[in-house]
């Protein structure tokens, strides 16, 4: 077997496509420069994405709940169970919310909440019936790998079954919030009742297999050593590989984004953006077998999400309409872009946008 000893080797095997191991990715990241980083994820999204195109998802973020009992050190939005300031949204406000993206053009719901302590899988599957009865157009994808565990805990069902409920009453994805950093090291530090690495991949594993929409995370920035952000990307390469050779369901893409530790307990300082731009790169070129990344504009503002468009993503994310979780934590960026926003900053990229679907299926294509 050939080895490779020069960073310049390691770039060039890498935008060819061919895979990096984890030795090889630390050594990597420790030596190219972020120019390099950045030229060879380019060229690798190019040689995948050649016809200049970049998408975005015009959906929005539905909180339904901001009750939690998971208590994670790096939150600002949640609230116990206790507070006067926890919610729940009823069916009819969901809807409204509903209605407003169907008047926007939008094609998707992100549902996502805390990790509520009381709410039983009949209500998650009536409100699953509720949306697709009547707004039958609309893709829901919701509830992230710690909530389903949650509904599983609850039901006393094994998660497959649950996830097999989930989808029969409407569900059409199982979002990636809540990978952070998979790896236990950091995981417990950060928030130890969160689960295990383990417990996540084996949630996305399930919905790949009952043949749900799903989409990998990261968050970086909490202070992780190198070694588990490279496990992090490979352990996703992982299932991607084995969930593409069981049914040909993986992950649609991967976004990554800095930790915000405004309002946090845990407090910290935010990653600078070149980080984001070098983190975006690595990723590109370590998950030789995902098709999309995704650049992230709510967390890390739209100049440096259209500079990631030059880094390796070749997707825009989506419109979002509100967010409420990094904003909480203090991502100054706003809670929304339109879409007209969105276009403008993909052409100053240099590309063409493309209005997509959920499984990064081109609606509509600009100039
Ligand atoms: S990140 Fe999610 S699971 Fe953790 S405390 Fe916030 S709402 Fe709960």
């Amino acid at each position: 077997m050939r080895t490779f000893t020069t960073t310049g080797d390691l770039l060039e095997r890498a935008s060819a496509g061919e895979r990096l191991q984890l030795e090889e990715g630390l050594r990597l990241w420790e030596a190219a420069s972020t120019e390099a980083l950045c030229h060879a994820a380019d060229a690798m999204r190019a040689r995948r994405h050649p016809k200049g195109i970049v998408t975005y998802l015009v959906d929005r973020n539905i909180n339904y709940t901001n009750v939690c009992i998971i208590d994670c050190g790096f939150c600002a939005f949640y609230r116990k169970p206790t507070s006067p300031e926890g919610y729940l949204l009823t069916h009819e406000q969901i809807g409204r919310k509903v209605e407003e993206l169907q008047a926007w053009g939008g094609t998707r719901i992100l549902l996502q909440g805390g990790v509520h302590p009381y709410l039983k899988l009949d209500y998650y599957t009536g409100l699953l019936a509720y949306l697709k009865e009547h707004y039958p157009a609309i893709q829901v994808d919701g509830f992230s790998p710690v909530e389903v565990w949650n509904i599983a805990r609850i039901a006393k069902m094994p998660l497959a079954d649950v996830l097999h409920e989930l989808r029969l009453a409407g569900l059409d994805g199982l979002p990636g919030g809540g990978a952070e950093i998979l790896d236990n090291r950091t995981r417990n530090k950060i928030a130890p009742h969160k689960g295990t690495w383990e417990s996540w991949i084996e949630a996305e594993r399930l919905a790949q297999r009952e043949g749900l929409t799903t989409s990998a995370t990261m968050v970086f920035g909490f202070g992780e050593e190198l070694e588990e952000r490279v496990l992090h990307l490979t352990r996703l390469r992982d299932l991607q590989d084995e969930s593409l050779a069981h049914n040909g369901n993986g992950f649609t893409s991967f976004i990554c984004w800095s930790y915000q530790p405004d309002h946090t307990a845990m407090g910290g300082t935010r990653a600078p953006g070149e980080e984001y731009l070098r983190m975006v790169a690595f990723a590109r070129l370590m998950l030789d077998n995902f098709e999309n990344i995704s650049a992230s504009w709510p967390s890390q503002g739209a100049a440096l999400a259209r500079e990631a468009l030059r880094c390796g993503a070749n997707d825009f994310g989506s419109t979002m309409m509100e967010e409420n979780v990094v904003s909480a934590a203090g991502a100054d960026v706003g809670t929304c872009m339109t879409v007209k926003q969105i276009q403008a900053e993909i052409r100053a990229a240099g590309f063409r946008p493309a209005k997509r679907d959920s499984r990064y299926g081109v609606l509509e294509l600009f100039d």
